[in-house]
Parts: structure tokens; C-alpha cells; sequence
């Protein structure tokens, strides 16, 4: 009777542990901290010119420009050399190196957007 009514007690004693858990780990999920930490996370793996390029892209068009990662027209790195223009061809955002690859875009926007749909 006596080692039931124990065995009992650690079971008890063994949810409590476990709800408090559950509970810590949901508190710390959404404390600022690690919000700024996943804000930051796009950092990852870049240099410096590269992080302050697309710094001074808006928050909603730099995921895009992240993912896209090249220059169509001149197959550079975006942000190789500053903010990565955007242009709008063909109801597509594509991002640009520079504003000098615009021109050939807009001239040949099919043959460069069909480079950006191989990637
Ligand atoms: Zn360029």
C-alpha cells in the first residue's frame, strides 16, 4: 500500500515537471529577444556590402530579394553594388545589381525572367 500510494506521488509529481515545461518553453518563444534574433537571421552567410545593401531595402521586398539572390542580366550577386533596383516586368518583381541592367530587362524581359524561373 505503501509503495503505491509513492508511485503515485512521482507520477503526480512528474506531470506538474512537465506542464511547467510545456509552459516555459511557450513563454520563451515569444519574448522580444528572440523575435530580434529572427528579424536578424537573414544576416546569415552575407558580407558586410551585402547586409548594408539590402538593409536599405524595405521588409517586404527584402525576402524577395534574398531568394532571388542574382542579377539576371549581369548573373552578379544582388547587392554587389548597393540596393538592388526593383523593376516590374510582366507583373513579375525582379531585382536588379544595378539601374544599368534595367534597360536590357525591359528590352528582353521574357529572355531574363525565363532565367529567374531556372533558379
Ligand atoms: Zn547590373
Amino acid at each position: 500500500m505503501l509503495i503505491s500510494r509513492h508511485a503515485l506521488l512521482l507520477i503526480a509529481a512528474s506531470c506538474v515537471g512537465a506542464a511547467a515545461l510545456v509552459g516555459c518553453t511557450g513563454q520563451n518563444a515569444s519574448a522580444p529577444a528572440a523575435s530580434d534574433q529572427a528579424a536578424d537571421d537573414w544576416k546569415t552567410g552575407l558580407d558586410e556590402d551585402t547586409v548594408r545593401a539590402f538593409s536599405k531595402l524595405s521588409d517586404a521586398d527584402r525576402p524577395a530579394a534574398l531568394a532571388q539572390k542574382v542579377c539576371p542580366v549581369s548573373d552578379k550577386p544582388l547587392g554587389s553594388m548597393g540596393k538592388p533596383p526593383k523593376v516590374t516586368v510582366e507583373g513579375r518583381d525582379v531585382f536588379l545589381c544595378c539601374s544599368g541592367c534595367e534597360g536590357d530587362l525591359k528590352r528582353e524581359p521574357a529572355k531574363y525572367l525565363a532565367k529567374l524561373k531556372d533558379q
